[in-house]
């Protein structure tokens, strides 16, 4: 058994020791690699585009550059990959670094000193091949939890410089021990028309996933008898040797009566696809419960280059009295797979039952421009907004606190939009003076009211959304908060930091802006730790000396609040 597995690692050594095209690179980081993340796992609204690093709970290891190159970008962001660098590579590859705690002193001093020239503390670099050329192995920056990221991890991503489409970082040269198959962890089925039936029901069925005698299956004693047509989609997740985290499968098919009827491989995609993440997943299992599940059958406007094109990849058709036979193979990139197989019981189709009146319903082609009107509200879908057709269903609901509107039920949350659309709701009788302070407002997972942003036009509330769910009116005249860390108009010189707390309530925190000694100051913020600071530097103000300090925070109904103090440092 044991030479079996060595054979079979070193034949995949062979296969994939240079990448697809013999391009090889040395790790990011000295410390071992162990991954809480790999490429093409399902994120929200995208798919991951990298592989996390983990940085042993810790920021400040240090990064290098993978191969020999130049530094191409540097991307500075409060969200997102935070402080961030790209590297291009002779190789026709660029390799990219993110949530970066700090660069290097010559890349740190360049960026502060374009953060200066632009009074941003958000850049967006573009270097050309002089400014910093890049050994392989070369010190660039070390690891951090900037931007977006809710743990010390290095994120590293692997390009094609010429379409800069991320590639599936494992199948290069990384030494990064997997010998843990996929798992199977549950399974859903769902009517994908009006006529399926699921063991009698138009509902959705689930079912965990157990093992046994190493194949998977629904547990015994489970029976699905259906007829029609059915979707069907699965929450596998892999592993990987030295970390718990669960990480995304590579391959993904799926065999009725052992013939392939859907296949995925995850090792392109482009930046512009990926959130058809949206309709590749089971999106209503996602919402409903938080579920990642991978559908087996592709919607009919899912654009995503990973389908194996010579099949259909269509739902399941179920139209005989017989049993289906069904076997889902799930692959990680180091060739580890996992099977699960069941059967189901299918049945002649019979005339479909009309449905209840469950209200009205406004047909809706997923290829076509939609728009509806109904009193106050007005709704403009573009074509290709939707990944299938839709019954879509409009309610109004009783005012809710805060809202100067009823909240209006536009489809359901359960359903995905890919690109945005337009809803107008009618201004409601109120003050004219306060049009600039309107917007829409929606509810949160967790029930809390949040802007869905939008301004006043014309007599309408107007935003642009992606998403469905209930919407009203709402309004904002309240300025972000600012809350000074230490005492103001104390004494700093020992300290290396000016810190602030910011926060909005409504529609969020859109600017903010710092003066020391009526000059633009580099500001930092920070939004998971709802923390704006600034960092002492000589090159700025000077030490030993009274400053002033004003600070402007302005969130996006433009309510500014502004702290004017001064401090000594
Ligand atoms: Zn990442």
């Amino acid at each position: 058994m044991r030479r079996a597995i060595t054979l079979i690692l070193v034949q995949f050594l062979m296969l994939h020791a240079s990448g697809q095209d013999g391009a090889t690179f040395e790790p990011p980081v000295k410390i071992p690699m162990y991954l809480s993340g790999n490429f093409g796992e399902i994120r929200s609204d995208h798919f991951h585009s990298g592989i996390d690093i983990k940085t042993q709970g810790t920021t400040g290891h240090h990064v290098s550059s993978v191969e020999e190159g130049y530094v191409s970008r540097i991307k500075v962001q409060a969200n997102g990959y935070g402080k961030s660098i790209y590297i291009s590579h002779p190789n026709g590859y660029t390799s990219v670094y993110g949530h970066l705690d700090r660069y290097r002193d010559d890349i740190a001093a360049y960026v502060k000193r374009m953060q200066y020239k632009q009074q941003s503390h958000m850049v967006d670099l573009y270097l050309s091949k002089e400014t910093f050329p890049m050994e392989k192995g070369e010190f660039i920056a070390f690891s951090g939890n900037t931007g977006g990221s809710s743990g010390p991890h290095l994120h590293f991503e692997i390009r094609s410089s010429a379409n800069q489409h991320p590639t599936n970082v494992l199948s290069y040269n990384f030494e990064i021990k997997d010998l843990v198959a996929p798992r199977f962890h549950s399974i859903f089925l769902y009517p994908m028309d009006n006529n399926c039936k699921i063991n009698g029901k138009t509902e959705r069925f689930s079912s965990k996933i157990v093992r046994d005698k190493g194949i998977y299956t629904i547990p015994y004693g489970t029976t699905i008898e259906a007829s029609g047509i059915l979707g069907i989609s699965v929450e596998v997740f892999d592993y990987l040797d030295g970390a718990s985290n669960r990480c995304g499968v590579h391959t993904l098919e799926m065999f009725v009566d052992n013939k392939l009827s859907y296949s995925h491989v995850m090792d392109e995609f482009a930046f512009s696809e990926t959130r058809y993440i949206n309709a590749h997943i089971d999106y209503e299992e996602r919402i409903k419960s938080g579920k990642k599940a991978h559908r087996l059958h592709r919607l009919p406007n899912d654009r995503l280059r990973i389908y194996k094109r010579s099949l259909e990849n269509k739902p399941l058709l179920v139209d005989e009295s017989r049993n289906y036979s069904i076997r889902i193979v799930a692959t990680d990139v180091a060739g580890n797979s996992s099977t699960l197989e069941f059967s189901l019981r299918g049945s002649e189709l019979t005339s479909p039952t009309p449905v209840a009146g469950k209200g009205d319903f406004t047909s809706m082609k997923y290829d076509q421009i939609n728009s509806f009107k109904e009193g106050p509200v007005q709704l403009e879908i573009p074509a290709n907004a939707l990944y299938q057709d839709l019954d879509f269903s409009f309610q109004s609901s009783p005012q809710a606190d805060g809202s100067l509107t009823p909240f209006y039920q536009i489809a359901n949350r359960e359903v995905p939009v890919h690109k945005a659309y337009t809803l107008s709701i009618k201004k409601p009788d109120y003050d004219r003076s306060l049009n600039r302070k309107l917007l829409l407002i929606s509810y949160n997972d967790k029930r809390e009211v949040v802007s869905a942003g939008g301004t006043y036009q014309d007599g309408y509330i107007v935003a642009k959304l992606r998403n469905f769910g209930e919407f009203a009116v709402g309004l904002d005249t309240i300025a972000p908060r600012i809350m000074p860390h230490g005492s103001t108009g104390g004494d700093f010189s020992a300290k290396k930091e000016l810190r602030f707390t910011i926060e909005d309530e409504l529609s969020g925190i859109a600017k903010y802006e710092g003066y020391i000694d009526n000059q633009w100051a580099l500001f930092e913020y920070d939004p998971k730790n709802k923390l704006l600071y600034y960092s002492f530097d000589e090159q700025h103000i000077l030490k030993d000396s009274e400053h002033e300090l004003e600070l402007y925070v302005s969130d996006e109904k433009g309510n500014v609040n502004l702290l004017h103090t001064t401090f000594n440092w």
